[in-house]
């Protein structure tokens, strides 16, 4: 039996969904056939779903038992997210964020379906995951985490995670409209289309940030010689 080192993302996951956690396993999944191409993986670290008494103690933690009612940030009970909440709550994105952040992991949030912002974007634009950084928004102060849509693409997940695991450098950015249409940090998803490539830029870049672990990894061994 041989070892082999493989760079491990400790990953929480706090569903909203409703869809169970099958569904949100085959957002790790499809996102491990990504990455262990690479010698990389993600992992569950835990699984929580709030039912209802949980979900209720949450909006008042986040909200304040007067407020809970009006606000929209995950304040349904349908378990769907609006893109406009994150800035018009950028304070309560916060405390959700805060409130399971655990060091050296990437909380993952998934919603049954991330409303997009018409008033600010226009129609016609799906929005499959969203990643809430330090990098981009002053406000958010190092808190970081994703924002996934339970319907998402299968290769959203990789890519919401690259805006974080990628680092303080480029490769955490968009490739952008003239990049590589198949590269995993397309600046959109493109039907039709794997987006599942990676460039050794980036494969470096997620192996030596800081939420890059190593982890063993056992592997069969080697078939045993003829005689
Ligand atoms: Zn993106």
């Amino acid at each position: 039996m041989s070892d082999q080192m493989d760079v491990e993302f400790k990953v929480p996951a706090i569903d909203f969904s409703k869809k169970g956690q099958g569904a949100v396993a085959s957002h790790y999944a499809q996102s491990n056939t990504i990455l262990q191409k690479h010698k990389m993986k993600i992992t569950m670290d835990s699984y929580w779903a709030p039912d209802q008494s949980w979900w209720s103690k949450l909006m008042a933690m986040v909200f304040g038992e007067d407020e809970k009612s009006e606000k929209s940030l995950i304040g349904n009970t349908k378990g769907t997210f609006k893109e406009a909440d994150i800035d018009a709550y950028g304070k309560e994105v916060d405390k959700l964020i805060d409130t399971f952040k655990s060091p050296g992991k990437i909380s993952s949030f998934l919603f049954a379906d991330f409303i997009e912002d018409v008033a600010r974007y226009g129609p016609n634009r799906q929005l499959h995951g969203q990643a809430v950084r330090a990098k981009s928004k002053a406000k958010y102060q190092g808190k970081e985490a994703v924002f996934m849509d339970i319907n998402a693409a299968g290769h959203v997940f990789v890519h919401e995670l690259g805006h974080i695991i990628g680092g303080a450098g480029e490769e955490a950015e968009h490739t952008g409209a003239q990049g590589d249409p198949e590269n995993i940090m397309y600046h959109q998803v493109q039907p039709g289309t794997d987006q599942t490539a990676l460039t050794q830029a980036q494969i470096n870049a997620f192996k030596t940030g800081i939420y890059a672990t190593i982890s063993k990894v056992k592997t069969a061994p080697p078939p045993a010689a003829a005689p």
